[in-house]
């Protein structure tokens, strides 16, 4: 597939969503759709089909439902209506989105415990086990799949196994992993996972959308504590009508429609990981190479996005930083880390190897102008990291 620039000299977005998208993407939003007829129905059963299909949903267990809003819509509508009152969910938190689904549970008034790892260190099986093993209280474990914050991919294999091992159940939040990272059905266990159009699908923001085993979704009825949010309601009337129950994003569903179209021709989930993965290995080795560190140990970096140490040189400054890569035509992320100075580059989006090139040579080029000599981060954050992850 062709990498085309963005248009009309926009700066790439090396951000974890919204990202940059293809030409066709966009241009697949200059016409209006009338939500009821029937043109824009099947683009939104095609939708359906085709995220099912996703996760390779043979034996059809499964419901896709799409949710206007932003990915913490979606999240919120997944807990709201699948953890019953009375449920109490173990969240599995590792920075920014961990804590906000806990902050979620409270408003909803979900009992919930939080297992925090921090910002380094990702929750694995044995401590779930034994968390579930001493609070039989806890019916649903909420992990997130990639914590964006980071960029740490989370083992949800081993948290899948600790979970059902105890006959609990399972909910993920994939939102920044989804379609690049494998959710298959056949490999991994959840009874839903969540996350949105303008994520690694590359299109743009506006829904998202939760797929969630049928028999779940039927025993919901009446747990959502919002209107708007009830995924059990939002499916019913979709099943019934066609139709979305409240107006859908239009433009936004016929850019995803051709955003999937794009994830299929690159070869699904495996070819849209395995173009993201250079991405971040020709960004990883060549900021390395002009001495800047990665906040994670290899074997946690995901194919995301990746959390870099801002230098210790007295002369960086980000906000400075981030102006001049943005005079060069990239936008970055500042970190989002709670202990020390750090900035995060995106891998995701319609954006190739030779855009990470030149990334780099954007990030050289800044330091010079800045003046700093090295990029190296203070030798205490270095120590820190290394206990952290021994
Ligand atoms: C992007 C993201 C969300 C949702 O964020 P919104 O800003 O509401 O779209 C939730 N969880 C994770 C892990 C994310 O990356």
């Amino acid at each position: 597939m062709g990498f085309e620039r963005p248009l009309l000299g926009e700066p790439y977005l090396l951000t974890p969503g919204p990202l940059t998208t293809s030409l066709a993407t966009k241009q697949a939003m200059l016409r209006d759709w009338g939500s009821w007829d029937a043109d824009f129905r099947a683009l939104t059963a095609e939708l359906r089909r085709r995220l099912l299909a996703m996760i390779g949903d043979v034996d059809g267990a499964f419901e896709c439902v799409p949710m206007q809003g932003s990915g913490t819509f979606c999240v919120e509508a997944m807990l709201g209506t699948l953890v019953p009152r009375q449920g109490k969910v173990l969240v599995l938190a590792n920075g920014a989105y961990g804590l906000r689904a806990a902050q979620t549970l409270r408003a909803l008034g979900r009992a919930h415990t939080v297992i925090d790892k921090g910002d380094y260190l990702p929750p694995r099986g044995e401590e779930v086990g034994a968390a579930l093993d001493a609070d039989p209280a806890i019916t649903h474990v909420l992990a997130i799949h990639c914590e964006t914050s980071s960029g740490i991919l989370n083992p949800v294999e081993e948290i899948a196994q600790a979970t059902y091992a105890r006959g609990r159940k399972l909910l993920i939040d994939s939102m920044s992993a989804f379609g690049a990272v494998p959710t298959d059905l056949r490999t991994l266990r959840y009874e839903a996972i969540v996350s949105s159009a303008n994520k690694c699908i590359e299109g743009v923001p506006g829904f998202g959308f939760v797929l969630v085993r049928r028999s779940e979704l039927e025993a919901a009825k009446g747990n959502s504590h919002s209107l708007s949010l009830d995924l059990h309601d939002q499916w019913t009337v979709m099943e019934k009508t066609g139709q979305w129950r409240f107006t859908p994003p239009t433009h936004v569903v016929a850019a995803f429609i051709e955003a999937l179209h794009q994830h299929a021709a690159e070869g699904g989930v495996a070819g849209r990981g395995a173009r993201y993965a250079n991405n971040r290995d020709v960004l990883v080795a060549g900021m390395r190479a002009a001495g800047f560190e990665t906040l994670l140990d290899e074997r946690w970096l995901s194919p995301i996005i990746v959390t870099f140490f801002c230098p210790a040189d007295p002369n960086f400054s980000f906000p400075a930083f981030y102006e001049l890569m943005k005079e060069k035509g990239f936008l970055i992320y500042p970190g989002k880390l709670t202990a020390v100075e750090s900035f995060r580059v995106g891998c995701i989006g319609h954006l190739d190897a030779d855009v990470m090139r030149a990334v780099v040579a954007a990030a050289t080029r800044s330091l010079a102008e800045m003046k700093v000599a090295s990029a190296a981060p203070a030798p205490h954050v270095l120590g820190e990291r290394a206990k952290l992850v021994a």
